[in-house]
C-alpha cells in the first residue's frame, strides 16, 4: 500500500488543514507532557516553510458533539504556540464563520488551531456535512493523527475524500515503521503478546499467527493457554472459559507454521504485591499464581530474538508492575534493545502498559519504533483496515 506525503504535495499559497492528535493530558490548567505536541512540530513546520496558512484540526477529550467549556482546545494554545516557538490563533469553532473568518485572517506561513471538532456530534458520525464544511475552509487535506486513525469521523475520513489528502510526517513515519514489521517484515518475523487477559487480544492471536514466524505468548493471558492444555495454573490470573478459544489459535498456528512459544518455566508467589516471596516452578502449586516467566523462558525468548530479523510487541511478559515480577519483561526488552542496536533486529511495539514496561527497563529508546498510538496500533496489529489510513492510500 502507498500513501501520498508532504513531498507530493503543491502547498505554496494554498490553506492546508492538518489533523492532529493533541489530545494531551492537562494537570491545574496547563499541559503536562509534551509529547503530542512534539511528535506533530515538524509537519507544522514544513508545511508552514512551504508557504501554507496551517489550519490545526483536532479533538480533546470525550465532549460527545457538545460544547463542554472544560474541554476546549484553548487550554492546549499556550503549550502548543511555546513548543512551536510562534504565535498560534484560535478559532471559537472548527466550522462556521468563525472557523472561516479566522482562516481569512491568517497569513501563510502561520498557523492556526481551530477548537475541538468532538464539540459537533457530527464529527464522530462522519456526518457528511461535516465534512463538507471542514473541506470548505481549505485546499489540501494533511492527516497527522495515526492514533485517530482507527475511527472513521469527520475530521480524518470524511474530510480525506473531499480535498486531495497526505499523511504528514509522523503518520509518514508510523506507517513505515508498521509496514516494517508487519506489511512487508524482514524474516523471521517473531511476535511477543502478553499482558493480562486473552480476551482482549482474541483478533490480535488470530492475526499474527497467520502472518509472523514464531509468537511468544507472556503474562497472564499465557496462564488461559497453559490450562487450555491442562496444566495447573493455581490462583492464577487465567480465563478457563477460554479454553477452546486458546486452543483453537494453537491449532490455527500449527496449520500456518507459526511456532508458539509459551513459558517453560514460571514464577509463582501467593500473594500479588511488590516483593511477595516467590520461587521458579515448572508447575504452578494449588495455592500460588503465576506472576512471572522463569530463567529458562527468558533464554530461550532470547536465542528466538537473535535468530529474528523482526519483533513486533505487544503486552508485558508478567506483572511488570511490580518488582521483581518485571525480570522477564526487562529481559526481553533489554535483549531486544541490544539486538536493534546491534542492526540485526528491526523492533516494534506499541501498547499504554507495553510502552510503560519498555520504558521502565530502560529500552525503549533502542527500540526502532514505539507507537503511542494505543487502540489505531492494537487494530493495526489485528489487521484492520484503519479508515482514516485507508482514505489516505493512492
Ligand atoms: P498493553 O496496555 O500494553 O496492551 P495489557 O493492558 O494487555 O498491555 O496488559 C498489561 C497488564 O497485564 C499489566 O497491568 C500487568 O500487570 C498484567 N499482567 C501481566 N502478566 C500478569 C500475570 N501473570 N498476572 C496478572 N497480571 C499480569
Ligand atoms: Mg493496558
Amino acid at each position: 500500500m502507498a500513501w501520498k506525503t508532504l513531498d507530493a504535495m503543491d502547498f505554496a499559497g494554498k490553506t492546508a488543514l492538518v489533523r492532529v492528535d493533541i489530545n494531551v493530558p492537562v494537570e491545574n490548567g496547563a499541559v503536562s507532557d509534551f509529547t503530542r505536541i512534539d511528535a506533530i512540530l515538524p509537519t507544522v513546520r514544513e508545511i508552514a516553510a512551504k508557504g501554507a496558512k496551517v489550519v490545526l484540526l483536532a479533538h480533546f477529550d470525550r465532549p460527545k458533539g457538545k460544547v463542554v467549556p472544560e474541554m476546549s482546545l484553548r487550554q492546549v494554545l499556550p503549550a502548543l504556540s511555546q513548543r512551536l516557538g510562534q504565535p498560534v490563533a484560535f478559532a471559537e469553532d472548527c466550522i462556521g464563520l468563525p472557523a472561516k473568518e479566522a482562516v481569512l485572517a491568517l497569513q501563510p506561513g502561520e498557523v492556526l488551531l481551530l477548537e475541538n471538532t468532538r464539540f459537533h456530534a457530527g464529527e464522530e458520525k462522519n456526518d457528511p456535512m461535516m465534512a463538507a464544511s471542514l473541506a470548505a475552509l481549505g485546499d489540501i487535506f494533511v492527516n497527522d493523527a495515526f492514533s485517530a486513525a482507527h475511527r472513521a469521523h469527520a475530521s480524518t475520513e470524511g474530510i480525506a475524500k473531499l480535498l486531495p489528502a497526505c499523511a504528514g510526517r509522523l503518520m509518514e513515519a508510523e506507517l513505515k515503521a508498521l509496514d516494517a514489521a508487519l506489511g512487508n517484515p524482514q524474516r523471521p518475523v517473531v511476535a511477543v503478546v502478553g499482558g493480562a487477559k486473552v480476551s482482549t487480544k482474541l483478533d490480535l492471536l488470530g492475526n499474527l499467527v497467520g502472518k509472523v514466524d514464531a509468537l511468544v505468548i507472556g503474562g497472564g493471558m499465557a496462564n488461559t493457554f497453559l490450562a487450555a492444555q491442562g496444566k495447573p495454573v493455581g490462583k492464577s490470573l487465567c480465563e478457563h472459559d477460554l479454553a477452546p478459544t486458546a486452543l483453537a489459535i494453537l491449532d490455527k498456528a500449527a496449520e500456518t507454521g507459526c511456532r508458539i512459544v509459551l513459558p517453560v518455566d514460571l514464577v509463582v508467589a501467593r500473594e500479588f504485591r511488590a516483593h511477595a516471596p516467590h520461587e521458579i516452578v515448572t508447575e504452578c502449586p494449588d495455592d500460588a499464581m503465576i506472576l512471572d516467566a522463569g530463567p529458562a523462558s527468558i533464554a530461550e525468548i532470547g536465542t528466538l530474538f537473535e535468530g529474528a530479523r523482526t519483533l513486533i510487541w505487544n503486552g508485558p511478559l508478567g506483572a511488570f508492575e511490580l518488582e521483581p515480577f518485571d525480570t522477564a519483561t526487562n529481559a526481553a526488552a533489554r535483549k531486544a534493545a541490544e539486538l536493534t542496536r546491534a542492526g540485526t533486529l528491526v523492533s516494534v511495539a506499541g501498547g499504554g502498559d507495553t510502552v510503560a514496561a519498555l520504558n521502565r527497563a530502560g529500552a525503549a529508546a533502542d527500540f526502532s519504533y514505539i507507537s503511542t498510538a494505543g487502540g489505531a496500533f492494537l487494530e493495526w496489529m489485528e489487521g484492520k483496515t484503519l479508515p482514516g489510513v485507508a482514505a489516505l492510500e493512492e
